[in-house]
């Protein structure tokens, strides 16, 4: 009973944990597969994977046994050794990217982090970014103030010099921002964190054509669509387009800490040793579960990433309820905009009550971020709950 109450309390705000997250009250012990169980063993079915990081679900084997292998051998040593691990995974993302060269680190802040310095050591004078309204790429200094969401800098000013913001999707207002002094153009191929905004299937591509025109880097934020998530390796692969620089993380390790900034030769060839590194980097635990990721991520893998984010969007369309706006997605990235009415909170929270995890985005939207292993059941079981929580929704 003690203890029930104990870890009860460190939900409360008298606990030692800074008060910067806004927690659910619930707490898992364990997860396995789609799914996690409370400390009371209720089920969860897990339609948000810890933010597009657990793509393979809890415990995976595979991944596991990776991870289990790596253990008992050592779990650091520095960068300063060689780690043929390390390579490996390198050249397993330089074979699905097209590009070069890999930088690990730990987050999709630092590998965005890294991509900013790349860019600037190879714009050399020019050392502006255009980055886009809307935009997330993370919270320390640099990738903040690449992040263009107001709410997200006040109280942390001043930002990083250096960055220009341009609506998404538009590119003439990119045409018009390019200076002599701009050396990259960054941008989420879907804004997620936005609200799961997908521009125009030509924008991109557009913004690449704008990129080659002027010796510009076309920078590629993949930390939330990367490592399979839209039903392709990158989400940028729908599109056509080559860049220059793409980062990652999330998914990559499949819930152990890693980034990767992966870059093209051109950018490569800047980079000297000593000008940027990371203690923690592509840590040998985090590196075996990537490797084992990469693995698991097959073309049979992919096609079924986009045949079941097409059948839950299909479910999801079929529901005609004035509660909705609009659904938008590719793969299992699926965003639902509710009406100015309906508070997206109110419905993420219906839905836990209901034992299902998903999370708000953007503006008024809820995120469904499903894991690659789910199969019809789990979309039954989804569309169950999620149906009677609209059906008993009242706009008035
Ligand atoms: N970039 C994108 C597109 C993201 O969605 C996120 C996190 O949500 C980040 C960067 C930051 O990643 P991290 O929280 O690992 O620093």
């Amino acid at each position: 009973m003690y203890l029930q109450e104990k870890e009860n309390s460190v939900l409360e705000s008298d606990s030692a944990l800074l008060q910067n997250y806004k927690r659910f009250p619930v707490e898992f012990a364990y997860g396995n597969g789609v799914h996690l169980y409370d400390r009371n063993g209720n089920e969860y079915l897990d339609f948000l994977c810890g933010i597009a990081v657990t793509g393979f679900g809890h415990s995976h084997p595979v991944i596991k046994k990776a991870v289990d292998e790596q253990l008992k051998s050592f779990w650091h040593v520095s960068n300063l050794f060689e780690s043929t691990n390390q390579q490996t995974l390198a050249e397993k993302l330089v074979q699905h990217s097209g590009l070069d060269k890999v930088f690990f680190c730990n987050s999709g802040t630092e590998a965005n982090e890294a991509a900013i310095k790349f860019a600037r050591k190879f714009g050399e004078e020019r050392t502006t970014i255009i980055s886009a309204e809307g935009s997330f790429h993370g919270r320390t200094m640099g990738s903040l103030s690449a992040s263009a969401q107001v709410k997200l800098w006040n109280g942390f000013r001043p930002l990083t010099p250096g960055f220009k913001y341009v609506p998404f999707n538009d590119v003439d207002t990119i045409g018009h921002s390019i200076t002599e002094d701009v050396c990259a153009i960054i941008l989420e191929p879907i804004q997620g964190e936005g609200g799961i905004i997908t521009p125009s299937p030509e924008y991109l591509k557009e913004v690449e054509k704008l990129c080659r025109e002027n010796n510009l880097l076309l920078i590629l934020d993949e930390v939330q669509t990367g490592m399979g998530r839209t039903g392709k390796f990158f989400a940028h692969q729908w599109f056509d387009v080559v860049p220059d620089i793409i980062t990652l993380a999330k998914g990559i390790a499949n819930g152990l800490p890693l980034g990767a900034t992966i870059v093209s030769a051109k950018v490569a060839d800047k980079i000297k040793p000593g000008d940027h590194g990371s203690t923690f980097g592509g840590n040998p635990l985090s590196i075996a579960a990537a490797n084992a990721v990469v693995n698991l991520l097959t073309p049979e893998t992919l096609t079924h990433i986009s045949n079941s984010g097409k059948e839950l969007m299909n479910e999801l369309q079929k529901i005609n309820s004035p509660a909705i706006k609009e659904i938008r997605g590719l793969g299992l990235i699926i965003g639902i905009e509710f009406d100015e009415k309906i508070l997206n909170s109110t419905v993420v929270e219906t839905l836990l009550n209901k034992k299902i995890l998903t999370y708000s985005a953007g503006r008024n939207t809820m995120r469904l971020l499903p894991p690659y292993i789910i199969n019809k059941n789990h979309i039954s079981q989804f569309m169950l709950s999620f149906s009677s929580m609209i059906n008993d929704l009242h706009l008035d």
